[in-house]
């Protein structure tokens, strides 16, 4: 079967007129649908990047990218980031209909699938409310069904709790990764924290430092996709053991 998404040789470099910032070195990845991928790497080595391609926002120096079986920049991706961007003046439901709005897409049809979205996920009675009476986990749930509303074909996640309090974060992304795993979403989630990747992905992608080269994939295979139950799961810590040592003294195990 063709993966859904398809990175063949991707090597990327900024270039200025007095400097070259070489980001990404020869990454060859495939993603199957509904698979949720975590990628770690230290800061600065091209993570972001990473995503930027994915995306189709930026072209990549060397290589290509498939979604789908269609380039990168004409498939329908939605983002997640580190701060929510919703509109202070607007209620939750009017920011959850905005992207819809924005691109034109705002039949009765999407209009019921967002509302349905706002229930399903426990927003329906602060459909009133402004962003700024919601906690900030609430917000990132607000933020994630306003890009859900557009049906995306993939969701990249760069960073996405950690502007979080720690227990907010560990509440919130147990929440996002149950709904975009009960939306059958393909998931691309860049993070720092190596507990949270082992808690939420199938696979865990390891970066070197920049330029950044794929220096490892794992299978995680952790009886639950509950993220909480994996937090505490024993296996949970020997792939952090594995992990930490990889991203940090860039030993590869051979598990
Ligand atoms: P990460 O997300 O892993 O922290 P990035 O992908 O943001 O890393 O950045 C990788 C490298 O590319 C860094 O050295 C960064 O300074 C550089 N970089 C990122 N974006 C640009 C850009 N638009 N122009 C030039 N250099 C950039
Ligand atoms: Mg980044």
């Amino acid at each position: 079967m063709e993966p859904f998404v398809s990175l063949n040789n991707i090597s990327h470099v900024y270039q200025d007129l007095k400097s070259e910032t070489y980001a990404l070195c020869d990454i060859n990845l495939s993603i199957s649908k509904g698979e949720f991928i975590a990628i770690i790497g230290p800061s600065g080595c091209g993570k972001t990047t990473l995503l930027s391609i994915l995306s189709g926002m930026i072209e990549p120096t060397q290589g290509t990218v498939t979604v789908n079986g269609r380039p990168a920049s004409e498939c329908d991706v939605g983002y997640m980031l580190q701060h929510d961007h919703l509109f202070e003046w607007q209620t939750i439901e009017s920011n959850a209909l905005l992207g819809l709005r924005v691109r034109h897409k705002l039949s009765d049809e999407n209009r019921k699938y967002a509302h349905e979205l706002l229930t399903r996920y426990g927003l329906e009675e602060f459909c009133k409310a402004y962003p700024t009476q919601l906690s900030g986990g609430m917000r990132q749930k607000a933020a994630l069904i306003r890009t859900l509303a557009l049906r995306p074909e993939m969701m990249l996640l760069d960073e996405p709790f950690s502007a979080l309090d720690f227990q907010t974060r560990l509440t919130v992304a147990d929440e996002v990764g149950k709904i975009i795993r009960s939306e059958g979403k393909t998931a691309i989630l860049v993070t720092h924290d190596i507990t949270e990747a082992i808690s939420l992905a199938d696979k865990v992608v390891v970066l070197s430092k920049r330029p950044a080269r794929i220096l490892k994939i794992h299978d995680i295979d952790l009886p639950s996709k509950n993220s909480l139950e994996r937090r505490t799961d024993p296996g949970a810590g020997e792939w952090f053991d594995i992990l930490w040592r990889e991203l940090y003294e860039g030993s590869v195990d051979e598990k």
